[in-house]
């Protein structure tokens, strides 16, 4: 059967993953949910909206005829991963995540992990400081319950709503960002205290590496728990299943 991929995306790991799927003229859609305003081009067609649910992916993937899915979305994208393990199961399609390792402390690390959003915000209680807020959009409404600190937002586009923080400042930016750029950015904000989300990959990560250089505490929060399912680290890991996955193919349809 000629592959047919669906890739889930919304990562640079998903668009690396697409531009060696094009590359080798592979029939694959990515797909995105549809947050940010302009998606980066892309060498493949590409899905925007969600599927409703994992009943709808199921749905999506019979109807398309989908022969194989690549969750390369974000490790904090926990619902659609979930939906994936039990759309894929449901429809007999096989199914690789593609992650990337989280981030480890180093020497100099100033780290207190904590296992969520919510014990992030309660780990902020105490008198006012001024905090870089480096979680996204969606998770800063949790904030509002420390409304004492200054909070330095950087987000991929303008937000609709102001965010619901009293005293903030909001940089507007897309990463991947370096290590100098970071640095400056915590300095000209004068900033004590770093919360971040534990993405791993290397597109993120300037801004620990600068909290470390200039010895600030960081509070990082733990990726959400997924169900187990088969998952890979890099794009040649992915398509060394797919070549494997191809020849197993072969050897079926001749009866092998
Ligand atoms: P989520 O909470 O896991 O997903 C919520 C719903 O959004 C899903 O149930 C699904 O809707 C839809 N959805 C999510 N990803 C989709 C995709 N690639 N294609 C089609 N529908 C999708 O996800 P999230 O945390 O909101 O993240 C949304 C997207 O942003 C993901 O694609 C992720 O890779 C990217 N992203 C997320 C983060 C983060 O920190 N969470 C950071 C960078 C990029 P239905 O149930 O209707 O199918």
């Amino acid at each position: 059967m000629t592959p047919n991929l669906l890739v889930l995306g919304g990562t640079s790991e998903a668009s690396e993953l697409a531009r060696e799927l094009a590359a080798r003229g592979l029939t694959a859609t990515l797909s995105y949910a549809g947050r940010v305003a302009r998606p980066r081009r892309q060498p493949l067609p590409c899905r925007v909206g969600g599927f409703g649910g994992a009943d709808g992916l199921a749905a999506y993937l019979r109807d398309r005829r989908v022969t194989h899915v690549i969750d390369a979305t974000h490790p904090f994208a926990a619902q659609i991963s979930r939906n994936a393990v039990i759309a894929s199961a449901e429809a007999g399609v096989p199914l690789l995540g593609l992650t990337r390792p989280p981030w480890r402390p180093q020497e100099g690390d100033d780290w207190l992990e904590v296992p969520d959003i919510p014990a992030a915000v309660a780990a902020l209680a105490g008198p006012a400081r001024r905090v870089m807020l480096a979680v996204g959009r969606q998770p800063l409404a949790a904030f509002a319950e420390q409304p004492q600190h200054h909070y330095l937002l950087r987000l991929v586009d303008e937000p609709e709503r102001p965010p619901p923080l009293p005293d903030h400042s909001l940089v507007i930016s897309r990463g991947p960002f370096s290590v100098p750029e970071d640095t400056d950015l915590l300095r000209r904000h004068r900033i004590s205290l770093l919360v971040a989300k534990n993405a791993g990959g290397s597109g993120a990560v300037a801004k620990l590496t600068a909290a470390r250089a200039l010895a600030l505490r960081v509070i990082l929060v733990a990726r959400p728990p997924l169900p187990a399912r088969r998952e890979v680290e890099s794009v040649a890991a992915v398509c060394a299943w797919l070549d494997h996955e191809a020849s197993a193919g072969t050897a079926a349809e001749r009866g092998v």
